[in-house]
């Protein structure tokens, strides 16, 4: 695959970083405003005031017909779960996920948060998808390839009893949402396209507490386990620098708002 094309320049990844860092600011609004009792379509509301505020524009809404800002998915939803009625309940998961474009460049990232309650088995989980998107952003480099950072990704989930959902994939982004190459969450190393620098990249596992496999419901967007259990889901955008791999968004605001937030819990306890 010819991904010379997608190679960007120092000048468009620091664009791409205002875009990226804008979406970080969106999901520390949510992680400040999210608690039992609110409809998330309240939190989708604002998230899109935030993104207009800075004269941007929410990424998804209206992407192949979505009809939102944020993809809210909990519990056992994994992705594009479309922000409506359901209210917020103690001891909920809620990965809310966000894309924004800004003078033309896209940012996009994810974060699943806890809701107080929450039993340890959902925590954990959380927690091991998480662990599993930093510890691979660490990783990987200049000279690594997408199979070796799916493989790190599945060899960590997996050991540790959990599993990584197939039909869904990181992929490039810059000019577009989703650009060249797909980032599978599995792999093998040495395979597939090798990381240079210039390549802009969201990486985000999808994890599941069980099996697998996922349906999708009569709505047509929201992705679900299929075995009903958990799913966790964290999302950065990143850079492929000749330094390594530098997420060009951020989870320190949302970790702040966290800490701040009596009805959220810590990812990291
Ligand atoms: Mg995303
Ligand atoms: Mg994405």
């Amino acid at each position: 695959m010819l991904l010379s094309a997608y190679l960007k320049t120092h000048q468009e990844i620091e664009a791409i970083r205002r875009s990226a860092l804008l979406v970080s600011e969106v999901l520390a609004r949510v992680a400040e405003a999210i608690r039992p009792g609110i409809p998330t379509a309240q939190l989708d509301q604002l998230a899109e005031e935030t993104i207009l505020s800075y004269g941007a524009k929410p990424a998804f809404k209206g992407y192949n017909g979505f009809p939102a800002t944020l993809c809210i998915s909990v519990n056992e939803a994994v992705v594009h779960g479309i922000p409506g009625k359901y209210e917020i309940r103690e001891g909920d998961i809620v990965s809310v996920d966000c894309g924004v474009v800004w003078e033309g460049w896209y940012g996009d990232a994810a974060y699943t948060f806890i809701v107080q309650g929450a039993e340890n088995k959902k925590m954990e989980l959380c927690r091991t998808t998480l662990e599993s998107l930093e510890k691979c952003i660490n990783f990987a480099g200049p000279g690594k390839t997408i199979g070796d950072v799916g493989h790190f990704i599945q060899k960590y989930v997996e050991s540790r009893g959990y599993s990584v959902v197939r039909e869904l994939v990181g992929h490039g982004l810059g000019r577009q949402l989703h650009e060249p190459p797909e980032v599978p969450n599995f792999g093998q190393p040495g395979k597939g396209p090798v990381l240079r620098e210039g390549l802009v990249i969201a990486i985000e596992p999808m994890v599941n507490q069980g099996k697998r496999f996922v349906k999708t419901l009569s709505d047509n967007w929201t992705v679900v386990t299929a075995d009903g259990l958990p799913s966790a889901h964290y999302e950065h955008t990143v850079a492929i620098t000749e330094k390594g791999l530098t997420p060009l968004s951020s989870f320190s605001p949302v970790e702040k708002a966290i800490c701040q937030n009596p009805y959220l819990l810590p990812v990291y306890g």
